[in-house]
């Protein structure tokens, strides 16, 4: 295995240190987001400078710091991989290169952030935790690692007895593979779509939607009889795009501009004008914009239909608009009647599911869903 090392171009001190790290011996990556090697150093010299390096040693883990692209490719050298960074921020693009890897989707990821800053709405979003098995928050004196390491070492010790995913599967049944084996190595009985608004689908399956839209694997799993789906929820899809996201309104039935507004439309009987109220106002009194004519007495010169939708790009006004959504995504403007729905599943895993993820079996022909 060391020789096997020296062929791989790692920077000296990651090949030193694993080099001097016995092949058995259980080992956590420690990865940080830091530039310079020197910020690196410092940060990584004050986190486990304090007790909390005796804590990672308690739980028998040994620490080694790496890059993240380094803890991918010696993925099965570490048991638990320990993201430290400032920030959520700072994390963020570790957790998604890490989670986004078959090499280390269901390694035990630990993250510390050391300032507990709520993240942007832009990135991740409030969801981001779940990409992840463990959380540290805030200065280090304070922190807890006892239950986080704990679980790492616990995720850890289910992986073990599972059987090697055979490298000859197709890639499908390899990511399907995994998508069990994260489901038995974290204890859940479901995998349950989560809303998310930074996602394509609005809703994540974590970790699985990094790369692409998980369902067709979810849905392959559930032909071989391996996961049984519920439906939670529907949503409507772009039909350009297949974008969940999208803005619904009402526009105008006629030129499909979104300037319309509903209720304070006048309707001039002697020439039968009708414009948005604001076009009648002189002073305190009302003149049609068309024929000059003063009005005077509603129900005699003139009406306010209250319930027209007026639209001020093109001047059409009618009882209804249309209905039209925009696609965040792509920007298409289908209307609501071209738009196709999709449900939403929760997907429980079956006693055969569990059995594949063990034995890293696949049933050969799907079975009724
Ligand atoms: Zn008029
Ligand atoms: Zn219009
Ligand atoms: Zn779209």
């Amino acid at each position: 295995m060391v020789s096997d090392l020296t062929q791989i171009d790692l920077p000296s001190r990651l090949f030193d240190e694993l080099a001097g790290v016995a092949e058995g011996e259980p080992t956590l990556a420690v990865v940080t987001q830091a530039s310079s090697s020197s910020q690196k150093n410092d940060l990584v010299t004050e986190v486990f400078a304090g007790p909390f390096a005796g804590r990672v040693r308690e739980h028998g883990l040994t620490p080694l710091f790496c890059s993240a692209d380094e803890a991918v490719l010696r993925a099965t050298r570490f048991r638990a991989i320990m993201l430290v960074g400032e920030t959520v921020e700072e994390i963020l693009p570790l957790v998604t290169r890490l989670r986004s890897d078959s090499a280390t989707v269901l390694t035990p990821i630990l993250a510390a952030l050391r300032r507990a800053a709520k993240p942007t709405y832009r990135l991740l979003s409030a969801g981001w935790s779940r990409y992840v098995d463990g959380v540290l928050e805030g200065e280090e004196a304070m922190w807890q690692p006892g239950p986080a390491l704990q679980r790492l070492r616990q995720i850890d010790a289910r992986q073990w007895p599972l059987q090697p995913i055979d490298d000859r599967f197709p890639e499908a049944s390899r990511r399907q593979l995994l998508i069990l084996r994260w489901m038995v190595t974290r204890e859940l009985d479901a995998l349950e779509p989560v809303r998310d608004p930074a996602s394509p689908l609005a809703f994540s399956y974590a970790p699985f939607d990094l790369v692409s839209d998980p369902t067709a694997d979810l849905d392959a799993l559930t032909r071989l009889g391996l996961l049984k789906r519920v439906v939670v929820d529907r949503v409507c899809a772009c039909p350009s795009c297949d974008d969940a996201r999208l803005l619904f309104r009402e526009v105008c039935a006629a030129c499909r501009s979104t300037d319309v507004r509903r209720g304070d439309v006048v309707h001039h009987y002697a020439c039968g004008h009708v414009q948005s109220e604001a076009f009648f106002r002189r002073g305190n009194g009302l003149v049609c914009p068309s024929c000059a004519q003063p009005l005077r007495h509603v129900g005699i010169d003139y009406e306010r239909p209250a319930t027209l939708l007026y639209c001020n790009g093109c001047g059409h006004a009618a009882a209804e608009g249309t209905t039209e959504a925009r696609c965040l995504a792509c920007g298409a403007t289908p209307l609501a009647g071209d738009v196709r729905e999709r449900s939403i599943h929760k997907y429980l895993i079956t006693s055969e599911g569990t059995e594949a993820a063990r034995s890293s079996l696949m049933p050969a022909t799907p079975s009724e869903v």
